[in-house]
């Protein structure tokens, strides 16, 4: 009942803010915005469902589900969730012949892995989706080259992550929990790996899902990104790389 009630008690308190909708959870009305926990001045605006907690890139990951599997059937196929994301599964396990799920710290996975040197045998699955990990592995093209080993013949690796500046960005140490800022030269190192490469931008789809990362800077608007995915006045379109084996 919880997330019943919810849901329409926000969109009553919020009625004068934009109505947008959910291809997760079907809502419909405004999404919550998001503090961004290690820029306390930076805000995420019409961020979050609150009906299922999904953000821009859940909407965007959903609807990419959507779209890819219609025309590449996973009925028979194995899906590797690498740092599952709870508003995902349900639709992924209903997709999928085998649903399998991993990580290194998060408790209730199916495997406890290391993706930098992951157990599995050589093409062990199908389909990995993987969303915001590469920030805070140490070696990331370990993990690249890890993704790829696992994948059988004719498997895709769907990786999302914020990218939101033009070249990686590695600290050389460990910052809070992350190892460095990803660039969009990422998809050249994924590129070194997987056969294709294609980029998936959220203006692919309806803006009624609000899949844009709409940035605001101490109530201003932040919109110093890559030109090719600067949204004017705004902030920046997500994101999501799909790689074929
Ligand atoms: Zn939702």
């Amino acid at each position: 009942m919880k997330r019943a009630v919810r849901p329409s008690f926000y969109r009553l308190v919020h009625r004068s803010k934009a109505v947008y909708e959910c291809p997760i959870c079907d809502y419909r009305g405004p999404f919550k915005d998001k503090r961004v926990t290690n820029r306390p001045a930076t805000v995420r605006c019409d961020s979050k469902c609150p009906g299922c907690t999904g953000t821009e890139r859940h909407r965007m990951l959903s609807l990419m589900i959507e779209e890819m599997f219609a025309s590449w059937n996973p009925s028979t196929k194995r899906i590797l969730h690498f740092a599952p994301e709870p508003c995902l599964q349900p639709r992924l396990q209903k997709l999928f012949a085998s649903y399998s799920t991993a990580d290194l710290f998060m408790p209730g996975v199916d495997f406890k892995e290391d993706i930098q040197k992951m157990s599995f045998a050589d093409a062990s699955f199908d389909c990995v989706i993987i969303s915001h990990v590469m920030t805070s592995v140490p070696d990331m093209e370990a993990s690249v080259g890890e993704l790829r080993r696992i994948l059988a013949p004719g498997g895709i690796a769907i990786i999302a992550e914020a990218f939101a500046c033009e070249a990686t960005h590695e600290y050389g140490e460990q910052r809070g929990d992350f190892w460095r800022e990803v660039g969009l030269n990422a998809f050249e190192l994924f590129g070194k790996h997987f056969s294709q490469v294609e980029p998936f931008l959220s203006d692919r789809y309806d803006q009624k899902f609000q899949l844009n990362n709409r940035i605001q800077v101490n109530g201003r608007p932040d919109d110093d990104y890559p030109k090719r995915l600067r949204v004017d006045n705004v902030g920046y379109k997500t994101i999501a790389a799909v790689c074929h084996v």
